[in-house]
């Protein structure tokens, strides 16, 4: 193989059955220029035949009137042979058209290079020529990264003439004998035969081409970041060899190298397709889940550090599955994220909260968290607000919690939300401080009513001295700006003193209450009815 040769677009071979030996449009010539070639040997020879019997120079009227006819034989040979030439070249511009208009087809119009139908033809012929050679057919895939953003701030000219020189950087570096595409917007891929013994050779062409599109490209002065990211896959062993197999295969290692930020080609391997198998299992089975409700709204107690009385209730939502039993957030959360359903799963939990917590006694609070992903959701206040008092719940007694990741993702999109919810009287909550940027900005820039430290820093409260400094840091800020403070994660009486010390007002967590169904809240809450407030814990 001569890596570093320069390869063309390679033209995809087009089935073609072999042209008949005299075309449709052709028989009428041909059957006129048989019958004159016949008149004119008929003719010629008795022509020749009187001529023989008789003295030339006595010529008879039926002499003359053969000569004429055969005169008129050969202008007709002349002109049925002329007719045939014209047909046949029409033919054959035909046939260059069609051959044009099927290369067309399976060409990039941008880059040259064969598209993904293309693509397919020639792996297909590859994958034939490679089997009978014993080799075996590798697809590289490259993606570059983030590419609609150059699109988006240079504009598609400036986009077009970056995938051309992408191209062109692939070409130089194609071995003789590959196939090379752009299969979409921003993805390529080289086909390649490759001896069996010989993979890492396919991993090494990777690496160079990885490297070689990475760079920074002067497109008529301006200049444009690219990176990339590499996926590689061979036919599955024992099996044919199936262009499209190989290249599926391909986009996995593909996603797999994205979802890792792998720097270097990734290859396929089948516990990716196991887990691409699982993942889109769950995806599935959330879409069922919805539909039957088995996402169940669980309630954390939350309580007045100094008092120990309970103020409200942290909705967290569970999925009832129907075989693998009660399973926690961290599994289907961000994957509702991903496939666009946290918004039509959180508004079922929160309805079937809203629900269950109307049939309690007392004006407890209820929390309720929010996605970064449904921020972009435009009408999620007015949504929330319909829901509450659909509900019959007081708007001043719901608590919306928002991280900080997901403020500092869409701050515009963050204070739409927050000011419409405010304006109805709902409180915000900041969740998780100190996971995040902690920024001191978005203190200042959101009418905070809230803020949650994480109870990563609660775990080590009493016993980590940064942590002790880090949470009185946050309760001091917060008292200065008027903000109450609510710990998390209050997991033994230690950890509920040392926060009660250190000035949260409220908290939650095991030592308080674990998260418990709609039904064991409302028992709680009848136990102590009678006692008037209710108290879970009391600090020393
Ligand atoms: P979060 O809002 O910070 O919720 C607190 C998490 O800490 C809950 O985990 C809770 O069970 C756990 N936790 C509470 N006390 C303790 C404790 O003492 N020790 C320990 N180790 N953990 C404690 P969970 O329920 O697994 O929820 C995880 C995260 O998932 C939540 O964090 C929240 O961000 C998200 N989430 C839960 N339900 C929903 C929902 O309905 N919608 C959205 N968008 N996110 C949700
Ligand atoms: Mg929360
Ligand atoms: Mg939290």
């Amino acid at each position: 193989m001569h890596a570093g040769r320069m390869l063309g677009l390679k033209p995809v071979r087009i089935a073609e059955s072999p042209p008949p030996l005299v075309s449709r449009a052709e028989w009428p010539v041909v059957v006129l220029l048989l019958c004159a070639l016949g008149a004119f040997v008929w003719n010629g020879s008795s022509l020749l035949h009187i001529v023989a019997s008789q003295q030339i120079s006595g010529l008879d009227p039926s002499v003359q009137i053969a000569a004429a006819a055969l005169v008129l034989n050969v202008a007709l040979l002349l002109f049925g042979w002329r007719r045939y030439a014209d047909l046949q070249q029409e033919a054959a511009l035909r046939a260059e058209d069609r051959r044009r208009a099927a290369l067309q087809e399976e060409t990039d119009s941008i880059t040259g290079l064969a598209n993904r139908k293309g693509f397919a033809a020639g792996v297909e012929t590859l994958c034939k020529t490679a089997i009978d050679a014993g080799h075996c057919l590798v697809i590289i895939s490259l993606q570059m990264q983030r590419f609609k953003r150059i699109n988006d701030r240079f504009g598609f000219d400036v986009g077009d003439a970056t995938l051309r020189r992408i191209g062109e950087e692939l070409r130089l570096h194609v071995p003789e004998g590959a196939v090379l595409a752009r299969l979409s917007s921003d993805e390529f891929a080289i086909a390649l035969p490759v001896h069996k013994d010989n993979l890492p050779s396919a991993e090494r062409l990777a690496e160079t081409l990885l490297r070689d599109v990475s760079r920074t490209y002067d497109i008529e002065g301006t200049y444009i970041q690219v990176g990339a990211i590499s996926g590689i896959a061979n036919a599955p062993a024992g099996t044919a060899c199936r262009a499209a197999d190989i290249l599926r295969r391909a986009d996995i290692a593909l996603d797999h190298a994205r979802s890792t930020r792998a720097a270097r080609p990734t290859w396929f391997d089948a516990g990716m397709e196991r887990a691409l198998i699982e993942r889109s299992e769950l995806e599935q089975a959330i879409r069922v889940g919805i539909e039957h409700h088995q996402f169940l709204p669980y309630f954390e107690p939350q309580v007045d550090l100094r008092t120990g009385a309970l103020t409200g209730f942290e909705v967290l939502a569970r999925w009832q599955h129907p075989n693998r039993g009660l399973l926690s957030p961290e599994l289907f959360i961000p994957v509702s994220e991903e496939i666009g359903l946290i918004g039509s799963l959180s508004e079922s939990v929160i309805a079937q909260a809203l629900d269950a917590a109307r049939q309690w006694d007392g004006d407890f609070s209820l929390s309720i968290n929010i996605s970064p992903a449904q921020l972009s959701d435009l009408w999620l206040a007015q949504r929330l607000v319909r829901m509450i008092t659909e509900h019959g719940f007081p708007a001043n007694r719901l608590i919306v919690e928002l991280t900080e990741s997901s403020l500092f993702e869409d701050i515009d999109l963050a204070r739409n939300l927050v000011v419409s919810l405010k304006n109805q009287g709902v409180r915000l909550a900041l969740d998780d401080f100190g996971t995040g940027f902690s920024s001191l900005s978005h203190l200042r820039m959101l009418p905070l009513d809230m803020i949650k430290i994480d109870r990563s820093f609660m775990a080590t409260v009493h016993v980590d001295r940064e942590s002790i400094a880090i949470v009185r840091a946050v309760t001091t800020l917060a008292q200065a700006l008027g903000i109450p403070v609510t710990a998390e994660g209050l997991e033994d009486a230690a950890t509920y003193e040392k926060a009660a010390t250190l000035g949260a007002k409220t908290g939650q967590g095991w030592y308080v209450g674990k998260p418990m169904t709609a039904d064991a809240a409302a028992d709680l809450l009848r136990r102590h009815r009678d006692a008037g407030d209710v108290k879970l814990r009391q600090a020393s």
